[in-house]
């Protein structure tokens, strides 16, 4: 079993908070899809399974590229693996890319999900962070998708904006719950150095919000999808039932991927990959890669990562059969603090982050380290 991700790193616009890698010369857009083809050819036994659960259009903006050309992706990856168990292929989109005829081909290809990256219901907090839409476009984009017949729909939302709290954010929320889709992402918004948003805090330009105004706006989002029948079963994840995401959740759960393009990464077996080419480089045919071989302890803390992050939680029982008895007693005596503190719960051999308090995860999972 194992996963496909296509990454596409181009973006029309830079968001003033986004730290990943993208790039906006849309010129190398085509030769860089060739590249990926290329690529997909070359790297197809990288895989231990050739059983293919899931297919993912991660970015940058793959809605940059056309619906004809993301199918061209799936024919070729059908081609190549066992894709007859795949349930879901997922692509991530800008809402002001889906114009109607965009939304009419998706609809004729086998993509069969869309993540949509709104942020929010507040048109000052989309120029704020630089997004190309407006709310009403979002809302647009949603409805559209559906007339179209494509009705699971994941959104992103950020909190934690200053300035964007209190009734702007709890209106965001009533607007993505109106929508009634199936999954919702609410990431709370971090500062990294080298954005515009690092610049405009170096510079006192924007101040950060408290850690309690963090902590409180982390609750009034957790209860108001809880209340709305959402379940936080990732730190960042909401989902109504049977709309968890299968492909992140393969990835949580250690499963093995295959990434193709400018900086997507893979993993499989004892191997973890990542391609370095620039877009430039990339689309040049020059394709470069670095790679680490993974221990039986980087095993271990990736599950103790991993698991931490979701609702179900690290199994001791399963941590003492592979990775053995010691780091089971390690870890149960590491969690003694934080179930007295009422941030993690014992069920059976489980022991799992109460999903109110997953704002704290991290600290746990250092702590949980080997
Ligand atoms: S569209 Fe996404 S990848 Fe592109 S700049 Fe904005 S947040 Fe970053």
């Amino acid at each position: 079993m194992a996963t496909l991700y296509f990454h596409i790193p181009f973006c029309q616009r830079i968001c003033s908070y986004c730290d990943f890698y993208k790039v906006g010369a849309l010129s190398l857009l085509y030769n860089v899809v060739e590249e990926m083809h290329c690529e997909l050819d070359k790297r197809k036994d990288y895989l231990a399974s050739q059983h293919i659960t899931s297919i993912y259009f991660g970015g940058g903006t793959p809605s940059l590229v056309q619906p004809s050309e993301i199918e061209r992706f799936i024919s070729h990856a059908r081609g190549l693996f066992d894709c007859s168990a795949v349930e879901e292929i997922t692509l991530e989109a800008n809402p002001d890319d889906l114009t109607e005829e965009y939304v009419k081909e998706l609809a004729k290809t086998s993509v069969n999900r869309v993540s949509l990256g709104i942020q929010s219901f507040d048109d000052g907090a989309l120029e704020m962070m630089n997004r190309r839409h407006t709310a009403a476009e979002a809302k647009e984009a949603v409805a559209r998708l559906k007339r179209y017949g494509i009705d699971n729909i994941s959104i992103d939302i950020i909190f934690g904006i200053a300035g964007y709290g209190g009734e702007t954010l709890l209106n965001t929320l009533n607007e993505a719950i109106k929508l009634d889709v199936g999954h919702i992402s609410a990431y709370h918004l971090t500062i990294e150095e080298r954005t515009k948003l690092g610049l405009m805090t170096q510079r006192g330009e924007y101040t950060p919000i408290s850690d309690e105004e963090s902590e409180r706006e982390y609750m009034v989002v957790h209860e108001a999808l809880k209340a709305a029948g959402y379940e936080h079963y990732e730190v960042s994840n909401y989902a109504k039932e049977g709309c968890r995401a299968r492909h992140n959740s393969a990835y949580w759960q250690g499963v093995e991927y295959l990434g193709i393009g400018p900086g997507a990464h893979s993993f499989s077996r004892d191997n973890r990959t990542w391609c370095i080419s620039s877009a430039k480089e990339y689309a040049e045919g020059v394709v470069k890669y670095e790679s680490e071989e993974l221990s039986s302890l980087d095993h271990m803390n990736e599950y103790v990562m991993t698991s931490l992050r979701r609702v179900e939680g690290i199994d001791l029982g399963f941590i003492e059969e592979r990775f053995g008895a010691k780091h089971a007693m390690r870890i149960k005596d590491a969690a003694r603090e934080w179930i007295e503190a009422g941030v993690v719960y014992v069920e059976g051999s489980r022991l799992a982050i109460r999903p109110e308090r997953f704002l704290v995860s991290d600290a746990v999972i250092e702590a949980f380290f080997a």
